[in-house]
């Protein structure tokens, strides 16, 4: 049974006026009565009423084996082993014998018949009158008054349960559309600015306009221009949506209420609709406002790629768009929302007139990074050594909260170790652990694993060396090599060392990183004739890339420029689907094998005409378990390292 959600105007009136008990009661009293007929129906069916005379004859005739007198009527049941044709032909004029004979119950009105006690004596049938007659009071209770009341019980739990839930009072499931148990956060004043957001000058340029719109509506309408009503803020997680959406609001200085998309739908079909009319409501009171929906596609999916539907959601939508539809943008209420599908939502969402401004929040660029990096650096002491600008060249494709986090972990370490500032060191250990999870210093391997993981690294290190392309011969291409395990399943890792922003990468470029991915695990064949597990990660990145050359960048002769892939999420997962058919993907698939093996061959081939290099550098690591990116060219130029 599904209790009916109240509707607005219900919400006001008393408890007792609450149209929800008045449904479910109308709704209980019907219930109860198709069950009373059902029963009733049940124990008619095989009750045949047969007449009088008729029930005289099979008495005579030794047909009746027991005889129970009422006050109304007489019931009786024929012997069992009674001479059915007899029965039969007694009975004939009977419709509703015609069928079935035994399994039928007979009764007949009682008459005033004196001589019948007499009569039943003679023929030897039992006979008896029973003692407890049905009590139509009885009656009435058991079959109204006591479902009814188990109906109130069921009412009574589910709004108790509800009220509880959304810390309502007694009314409970009355408040379920307009919760006071706020679904939305409002603050008079995020106290956020712009200047709290460091990169994303885009974004921040085009939300300026709308900061203005808020700020002086008057000089909009006085021109005829209609106002925005909303923006959609795009980009990966973490990227600060949220962020900017609040600095708009701390620079207009204008009230912010937010919510998740996903706070809107509830158990209940039609609660998401008034929570959106509540909102819209409320805000349209605080104007000029901004009301943020983080999350929108937990909403607006778009309505026609699901089986079956969601009712609930649809609504909700439904129930938004005419909201955005409906209010007078020029009292200056602004919608902003986040997420990060915009493929999936609603295109009814996108058209012009409600979310028609879309704004790219994208990873930051090198320099978005170090001003990301600033912007959270001073809220904490730093030391004289540190270098905002390396930091960022190692963080590339992280997002500002990633960097947030850096920072925050960074400090929490200078705490750990006793310091008063954070150092350099500091935030670069933040940025591994970041990276490959905290040291497991009480992971101990084995000698003959640690000079596995020991060459798997070098290999690693020399490959990209001896593939390097930097004008200096003597730079290193890498920052550290470590075999100290960490938390996230690296036993040892080779921590590059980009340096400068790279937007594009050539072909020569992809085939040299796949080259150095399998460097690793050509290294452990070179030494020990023998390969581990360690290579699980290096040859799932390479088989991606090797993938992506094929199906997406064009980069091999056999399919030249055919788009054998396209990327579904971008801002998520990026996960690809293959747009070809079976017989043409098995080929993708031996091209891909081919690009890998070559490049496994060329690993391969580096490595052994630096096969003594290779060992010396090995050794040393085993020895130091880190060494340093200066370290290892050192030794690689053939000069003594210390
Ligand atoms: P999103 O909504 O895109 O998932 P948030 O806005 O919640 O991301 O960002 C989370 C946190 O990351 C913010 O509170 C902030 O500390 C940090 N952050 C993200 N981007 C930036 C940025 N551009 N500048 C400063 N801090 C940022």
């Amino acid at each position: 049974m599904e209790p009916n959600v109240p509707s607005e105007d219900g919400q006001k009136g008393p408890p007792k006026n609450n149209p929800s008990i008045v449904h479910f009661f109308i709704i209980g009293i019907v219930v109860t009565f198709v069950i009373n007929m059902a029963v009733t129906n049940m124990r008619t069916d095989r009750k045949v009423q047969i007449e009088y005379g008729q029930f005289i004859q099979l008495v005579e005739d030794g047909a009746v084996k027991q005889v129970r007198i009422e006050t109304e009527q007489i019931a009786l049941t024929l012997t069992e082993g009674a001479n059915q044709d007899r029965v039969a032909q007694i009975l004939q004029s009977n419709p509703e014998t015609s069928h079935s004979l035994g399994s039928l119950v007979y009764y007949t009105g009682r008459l005033d018949d004196p001589g019948l006690t007499q009569r039943l004596i003679d023929k030897g049938v039992a006979f008896y009158k029973p003692i407890i007659q049905s009590n139509p009071i009885l009656d009435f209770i058991s079959s109204w008054v006591f479902p009814l009341l188990i109906f109130y019980v069921v009412y009574y739990f589910i709004t108790r349960n509800f009220s509880k839930h959304l810390g309502g009072g007694i009314g409970g499931m009355m408040n379920v559309g307009k919760s006071k148990a706020k679904y939305y956060d409002m603050k008079k004043n995020t106290g956020v600015s712009f200047n709290d957001v460091a990169g994303q000058d885009e974004a921040k340029e085009s939300l300026t306009e709308l900061v203005d719109f808020l700020h002086s509506p008057e000089r909009y309408r006085e021109i005829g221009a209609k106002q925005p009503k909303g923006a959609l803020l795009v980009g990966p997680p973490g990227t600060g949506k949220t962020l900017l959406a609040k600095a708009v609001a701390g620079e207009a200085k204008v009230p912010f209420f937010s919510l998740s998309g996903s706070e809107f739908v509830e158990m209940f079909v039609g609660v998401g609709a008034s929570r959106v009319r509540d909102l819209f409501a409320e805000a349209a009171k605080h104007a000029p406002c901004i009301i943020f929906i983080d999350e929108i596609d937990a909403i607006g999916k778009s309505r026609d790629n699901h089986l079956g539907g969601n009712d609930e959601r649809e609504q909700t939508l439904n129930q938004l768009l005419a909201e955005m539809d409906g209010f007078d943008s020029s009292k200056g209420v602004l919608i902003l929302a986040a997420t990060n599908r915009p493929e999936i939502l609603d295109k009814a969402l996108l058209r012009p007139g409600r979310f028609d401004r879309r704004i790219v929040v994208e990873t930051p660029d090198l320099p978005g990074r170090e001003a990301i990096l600033a912007v959270h650096a001073k809220k904490v002491i730093l030391g004289p050594d540190v270098k905002l600008r390396e930091i960022s060249l190692a963080t590339s494709g992280a997002t500002g909260a990633d960097l947030a986090n850096m920072v925050n972990e960074a400090a929490l370490r200078a705490v750990r170790l006793g310091r008063t500032e954070v150092l350099q060191e500091d935030l670069m250990e933040a940025v591994e652990v970041v990276i490959a999870g905290k040291e497991k210093k009480d992971r101990i391997l084995n000698p003959q694993e640690k000079r596995m993981v020991a060459f798997h690294e070098t290999g690693h290190a020399l490959a990209s060396a001896l593939q390097s392309d930097r004008r200096s011969p003597d730079v290193s291409p890498v920052q550290k090599i470590t075999i100290v395990p960490r938390t996230m399943g690296a036993l040892g890792y080779t921590m590059n060392m980009p340096e400068e922003e790279r937007y594009l990468m050539t072909r020569s470029e992809l085939l040299a990183r796949i080259t150095t991915l399998l460097a690793g695990r050509a290294a452990e064949e070179i030494e020990f004739g023998e390969v581990s597990t360690g290579a699980a990660n290096d040859i799932e990145r390479a088989t991606k890339l090797a993938r992506s050359m094929v199906t997406q960048y064009g980069m091999s002769d056999k399919f030249g420029m055919m788009a054998l892939e396209s990327v579904q999420n971008p801002y998520l997962d990026g996960r690809s689907i293959s747009l070809v058919s079976e017989a043409t993907g098995a080929d993708v698939d031996k091209e891909v094998a081919r690009i890998l093996d070559e490049c496994h061959q060329k690993a391969l081939t580096l490595l052994r005409q630096n096969q003594e290099k290779l060992a010396e550098i090995a050794a040393f690591l085993i020895e130091r378990e880190t060494i340093s990116g200066i370290q290892f060219m050192e030794i690689l130029r053939g000069r003594k390292t210390a």
